[in-house]
């Protein structure tokens, strides 16, 4: 049986999530760089980078993947499309990562180095857990939600498909029956401190985090 493993994106977060792989495959398995752009015959860090027509192409039994782009719409993109193809995504967490009990996490999730989900959580496809992120306890998290590093997701707080919350972020625990809901498509600036509901699609930063339409006025 020939098994190949392909991380989806080459780029600053690909290169910090192939280590995470390289330790766990299995012997005699392949692992690959795959990007949209590639260039021939070129290589980072040591693995080959192949285009997706490639990565069809190869012969093998079994054929994996994870996308390690942070940008949602993208990864969203190139996960269904890998996943119509028939190719199985995993999940690839370090080794260091916590997890405590009843946590509920997609297909495709990528939980970095010195992450942790505490308990009772729900989590949909494609997560990422950057550097030293955290989700508390009775979180739950959409489809393609990405934790930049450092962030701070406290208990019950809801965050909904496709928000991106940025590097050191701090999000105000909210109730079982009033939890904090950052909204569809939402952007959180680096540092902010969110202190109520943030909604759909809009941007925040700060502290107290506002919207960048009442921060200009
Ligand atoms: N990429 C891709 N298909 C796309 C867009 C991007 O394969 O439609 C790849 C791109 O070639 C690069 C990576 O995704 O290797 C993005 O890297 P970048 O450092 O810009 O973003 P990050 O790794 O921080 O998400």
């Amino acid at each position: 049986m020939t098994s190949i493993y392909a991380v989806y994106g080459a780029g600053g977060y690909g290169r910090e999530v192939i280590p995470l792989l390289r330790d766990r495959i299995r012997d005699g398995a392949s692992l690959y760089f795959v990007v949209d752009d590639n260039i021939p015959n070129q290589t980072v860090n040591g693995h080959s980078v192949i285009s997706y027509d490639e990565f069809c192409q190869f012969p093998a039994d079994e054929k994996y993947f994870t996308v390690a782009i942070a940008d949602s719409d993208i990864r969203s993109r190139i996960f269904t499309r890998c996943r119509d193809a028939g190719f199985k995504p995993y999940s690839l967490s370090a080794n260091n990562v916590v997890i405590m009990d009843n946590v509920t996490l997609g297909d495709g999730a990528i939980l970095s180095p010195f992450s942790c989900l505490t308990s009772n959580i729900r989590i949909g496809v494609c997560f990422h857990a950057n550097l030293y992120s955290y989700v508390g306890h009775d979180c739950q998290i959409g489809d393609f939600v990405t934790l930049a590093p450092g962030v701070k997701c406290n208990g019950n707080v809801v965050i909904e498909d496709h928000a991106y919350i940025g590097a050191g972020a701090i999000i105000k625990p909210g109730t079982r029956d009033n939890p904090t809901i950052i909204g569809r498509g939402a952007k959180i600036g680096m540092g902010a401190v969110v202190i109520q509901n943030v909604p759909a699609g809009a941007q925040v930063f700060g502290n107290p985090a506002r919207s960048f339409a009442m921060a200009k006025s």
